[in-house]
């Protein structure tokens, strides 16, 4: 049923779906191993299955996500076929590049060995799009998805996997409805059940089959939970899940019902999320990824549209467990990965990620395109738009995700890719802002040329367990920065009698961190126009950091300055209009400021300190 294809006379090793096959008595190892001996790779790549197929199609070639890993490295990029007619010898088209030439081969002939017979839709070149919790909200909502799956599939000729959250604001309904059981005795799942039958009416679905059986389940945990008087994280997990499980019935049943698409719900669990037991936050463990595919190729043929939740997943001892709060974009990623998708979408409710927090610059734009390092440095710093963790399996299978906005289809959005996939040349890709951060000063008493002195001070964060943000060191002195809320008043006093005999520590609060997520080959210049602007306005930058990622430079400067700031980094940089550079604020901002101002006038006033990258 496999077949393979073989060049006329090249020396290449070429995949086709025979080839990939572990049925076919090929491990992935061996496949791997003759990856690695070949001295060039050809690949032969369908993009676009059509559900039509006949045996020529499957001939084609179908690669997994970990064979495009080993091409990658072999750096064979663009492959592409001609198909003439659907007799004729297949005429691919393939592009090789080594050390970075690409150089377009056309026309070589590849006879087809064998000619399979209807195997089974293996299909891996698939779109994975989520939508999150707002983007299917209420029924208006999820009918304005289904018109979002029907035109992806529209574009890519195959079903995509859809990943869904919870409806709304289903998640915190639930935890609520745990705690009113857990502390005041009440069972009381109404806001849950109210906003489930509200959507299965609008959109005429029979609410008894499709979220009857659920809610009863989560009535009767409600009341184990009421008289137990316990709600575990383990507890809690199984809890929240119901919100997921909800979202996926209802909207498959409204694919399949009024939409006429073989859409079919999927608990995660089953398609094979595995995770470490460490509830309400688990991690995923690898051999997900091959209980993925394998369950894909047993169960979800190219004819189902699979739609599947997010957020949650299952220990080895078989209870729910969860990915910690908007864990659904990495059950996207994570199926992008094992899937070897050709995108990840991310539905939100913005037109992607944007230079800057807009409510704080309102001529802030989208960002068409970045790479994975410069989206997790936004994350970390503040910018609410991926998180961090759920980029990992993207980045290391090399997935682009395009973040989109549903309410507003039309607008591009943004595209993550690695950054030597990125086509973009500017200086600055975004900025983001953290305020009320804490800096802490520590100046050494004793310790110039003595060893042990910073292994020391961290040592002392690592125990109060504070995370530290930004560092600048000199030879006797050491800034950084803390979470505001991270850093109260008895630990400060503590830190301060701890590292007493090495250093004095200073605390001062109403901080703030702007960082400029920049291409670091260009930093000086970066850093001249940055500096010129921030003067001009009369800004006093305490401290600066040029991360070890090289994508980042953190400035610390006062909390009521950093709108100012930021908004004058952003016109220099992304040329808007000058006129909200002028330093005027709105009200509400102002309002702002005047309330930093009040606590960094109580703070203690301190020096500029610019010291070299930590
Ligand atoms: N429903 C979950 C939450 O609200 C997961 C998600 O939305 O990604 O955190
Ligand atoms: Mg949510």
């Amino acid at each position: 049923m496999h077949s393979a294809l073989r060049p006329a006379a090249q020396p290449c090793f070429i995949l086709a779906p025979g080839l990939t096959s572990n049925r076919n008595g090929l491990t992935r190892a061996s496949c791997a191993h003759e990856l690695r001996r070949a001295p060039c790779v050809w690949l032969a790549r369908r993009r676009f299955p059509r559900q039509t197929a006949g045996p020529q199609h499957d001939a084609s070639c179908l690669v997994p996500s970990f064979h495009r890993q080993e091409l990658h490295r072999q750096r064979v990029v663009a492959l592409s076929r001609r198909r003439t007619k659907r007799t004729a010898p297949l005429d691919i088209v393939a592009e090789r590049s080594d050390s970075g030439n690409a150089q377009a081969v056309s026309g070589t002939q590849f006879q087809q060995e064998a000619t399979p017979t209807g195997a089974p839709g293996k299909v891996y070149d698939r779109v994975v799009c989520k939508f999150g919790g707002s983007s299917v909200a209420d029924a208006e909502r999820m009918r304005e998805v289904a018109r979002l799956v029907r035109r992806q599939i529209e574009l890519s000729r195959q079903y995509p996997v859809v990943v869904l959250s919870a409806m709304g604001s289903t998640t915190n309904d639930l935890i609520a409805a745990g705690d009113a059981a857990l502390y005041e005795g009440i069972v009381d799942s109404t806001v849950v059940r109210n906003r489930a039958y509200a959507v299965c009416d609008a959109l005429g679905l029979d609410r008894e089959a499709l979220v009857d059986p659920l809610l009863m389940q989560l009535d009767q945990l409600l009341m184990g939970v009421k008289f137990i008087r316990e709600l575990s994280p383990r507890t809690r997990d199984y809890l929240v899940s119901f919100g997921e499980r909800l979202s996926v019935r209802i909207f498959a049943a409204h694919l399949l019902y009024n939409e006429g698409l073989p859409a079919r719900a999927f608990d995660a669990f089953d398609v094979g999320f595995r995770t470490d037991s460490n509830f309400q936050n688990a991690e995923i463990l690898e051999e997900t990824y091959d209980l993925i595919r394998s369950f894909f190729e047993r169960v979800v043929s190219n004819q189902t549209l699979a739609v599947i939740t997010g957020f949650i997943a299952k220990d080895n001892e078989g209870h729910v467990t969860t990915l910690g709060r908007g864990g659904s974009d990495l059950t996207a990623t994570t199926l992008g990965a094992a899937l070897g998708a050709t995108e990840v979408q991310v539905w939100k409710d913005v037109d992607g990620i944007m230079t800057t927090d807009p409510r704080l610059v309102p001529n802030a734009i989208p960002v068409a395109e970045m790479s994975f390092e410069e989206a997790a440095e936004l994350a970390y710093f503040g910018a609410k738009v991926l998180h961090p963790v759920a980029m990992q399996p993207a980045l290391r299978f090399n997935i682009p995700v395009r973040v989109k906005n549903s309410y507003n289809p039309e607008a591009p959005g943004t595209v993550i890719l690695r950054r030597e996939s990125a086509t973009m040349d500017r200086p600055v890709t975004a900025l983001s802002v953290k305020r009320g951060v804490q800096l802490v000063d520590i100046v050494s008493t004793r310790m110039v040329g003595a060893y042990g002195f910073l292994a020391r001070v961290f040592a002392c964060f690592a125990t109060h367990q504070l995370s530290v943000d930004v560092i600048a060191t000199s030879e006797v002195s050491l800034s950084l920065t803390l979470d505001a809320n991270a850093c109260d008043m008895t630990r400060q006093q503590r830190i301060i009698k701890e590292l007493q005999q090495i250093a004095q520590v200073s605390f001062s609060s109403g901080r703030a961190i702007i960082s400029i997520i920049s291409n670091v080959r260009r930093s000086s210049e970066i850093l001249a126009r940055a500096m010129k602007v921030l003067h001009e306005q009369n800004i006093e930058v305490q401290m600066i950091s040029q991360g070890a990622s090289k994508f980042n430079i953190s400035l610390v400067v006062h909390n009521d300055e950093a709108i100012t700031a930021v908004r004058a980094l952003h016109d220099e940089f992304f040329h808007c209009s000058p006129s909200a550079s002028n330093g005027t604020s709105t009200s509400a901002t102002a309002a702002a400021a005047a309330a930093a101002a009040a606590a960094a006038a109580a703070a203690n006033a301190d020096g500029v300190r610019v010291a070299g990258a930590a």
